[in-house]
């Protein structure tokens, strides 16, 4: 379909400021502004939790703009940029076609600059937010795609990114995935998953990965240990934290566990949040997984008030390893500092309106505390993630189900309502189908 046969309007959650105002209005399809976008007619759509953060008035956009970052769908249009093999180029340009089925991160970005060549693509110099005021969001029956050749994962050519999977293995199994599963891929896994991954990479964690002490723990192989006292068994029990068990938080979980059980690292996790109802869910999702995707260390989950006693039992008062902060405001964060113990990381991935941390440089000197914040790269991280929800498709794959992650499919006529009931911690994720 060119777009001179798109129809003219179409169906869009909008966000009106200043906060708690979201409505379902007919505004026009989008059009190809720049030749490297592409025109996406959306299957799914999602709220995230940083959605919450727009709905509250404390996201940022000041304008009325079409809400939401995470969508999958089918393109039906390309800008001049496709179809042709530039040198130095993403190779999407060249090869994705209308008619592909893709997911896009929260994000788009160029994939060919400096930035994003370190994969650091959430923060690429020309990238921009879908659903916010410099850009449309997801929660549309239609979305342009600025970048699209650097951007977007084409489903339909499972060879183009990186994976633990063989060629033949990622073919078959795409044939399989649910649609509202590779919808996760848009942000929410591969958020999870970063955190996890910084949280038990951080250089301050390092020395009870390699059970070499600091500073040797960088390059335990550069010198001679042998004749010295390394760490003891004990010493190289990681402890972790993650703070809020919203949708995000339950991903990292699972992401975290995953890869303390795929090294065979000894663990104990502690997952915290005040709210029952995420609790039981957590605690579902956890006892329906197999061993291989969680090990043998010890996992409980619980509300602020336990958790302290918890991490000191479990180390003897020193605190955890590092904390992994899914929430994004100063009580969050708080909590974490509480937690940490000395020399370790707090790993924030919630999105902060608050204009100031709740802590004193005096604090996190005295603690030798490493604060690791910000977006996730989602580009960069969607390879890992897409392993994770083919490997935990128990916890990812399905839709209502005490075990499953997503909660319900619903019509943009039950957005509004959806938008409340997300913010008031009544339902779990909730996926829009556009068309229903
Ligand atoms: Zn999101
Ligand atoms: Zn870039």
């Amino acid at each position: 379909m060119s777009s001179d046969s798109l129809p003219k309007m179409q169906k869009a959650v909008r966000w009106h400021p200043p906060s708690y105002d979201v409505r379902v209005e007919e505004i026009p399809v989008p059009k190809l502004e720049h030749p490297d976008d592409a025109i996406v007619k959306v299957k799914y759509t999602a709220i995230c939790g940083s959605d919450l953060h727009v709905y509250r008035g404390h996201g940022g956009p000041t304008q009325v703009h079409t809400i939401g970052h995470e969508f999958i769908g089918e393109v039906i249009s390309l800008g001049e940029s496709f179809g042709k093999s530039v040198e130095g180029r993403p190779p999407l340009y060249a090869t994705l076609t209308v008619g592909n089925k893709v997911v896009a991160p929260f994000t788009a970005n160029c994939g060919e600059c400096h930035v994003c060549r370190l994969g650091y693509t959430g923060r690429c110099p020309s990238g921009v937010l879908f659903g916010c005021d410099a850009l449309d969001g997801g929660q549309a029956q239609y979305v342009r795609v600025p970048k699209a050749g650097g951007t977007l994962f084409n489903l339909d050519d499972p060879n183009s990114w990186i994976s633990a999977l063989s060629s033949d293995e990622r073919i078959s199994v795409l044939k399989t995935l649910a649609d509202t599963s590779l919808l996760l891929l848009a942000d929410i896994l591969p958020t999870g998953v970063f955190a996890a991954t910084q949280a038990v990479n951080h250089p301050k964690v390092l020395p009870m990965v390699t059970g070499v002490p600091w500073p040797y723990s960088f390059a335990p192989e550069a010198v001679d240990t042998s004749s010295h006292n390394l760490l003891q068994p004990s010493d190289k029990v990681l402890t972790f934290a993650v703070v809020g068990l919203g949708p995000v938080g339950v991903c990292a979980t699972i992401s975290l566990l995953d890869i303390l059980a795929t090294r065979q690292l000894p663990f104990n996790v502690v997952a915290i949040d005040p709210t029952e109802s995420r609790r039981s869910k957590m605690q579902a999702i956890y006892d329906g997984i197999d061993k291989s995707g969680k090990g043998t260390g010890q996992f409980s989950v619980s509300s602020i008030e336990g958790a302290k006693d918890i991490v000191d039992t479990w180390t003897a008062g020193i605190g955890c390893s590092a904390i992994l902060e899914v929430v994004g405001n100063n009580s969050a964060l708080t909590l974490a500092y509480d937690l940490v113990r000395p020399f370790g990381a707090i790993v924030s991935v919630g999105v902060h309106g608050e204009p100031q941390v709740p802590f004193e440089g005096r604090q996190l000197y005295n603690k030798n505390v490493s604060l690791d914040f910000g977006r996730c790269p989602a580009r960069a991280m969607f390879p890992p993630a897409f392993d994770l929800l083919v490997k935990r498709q128990d916890v990812f794959g399905h839709v209502g189900e005490e075990t499953s992650l997503i909660h319900k499919v619903v019509g943009f006529d039950e957005a509004v309502q959806a938008y409340d009931d997300f913010d008031k911690g009544r339902c779990g994720k909730v996926i829009f189908d556009p068309w229903k």
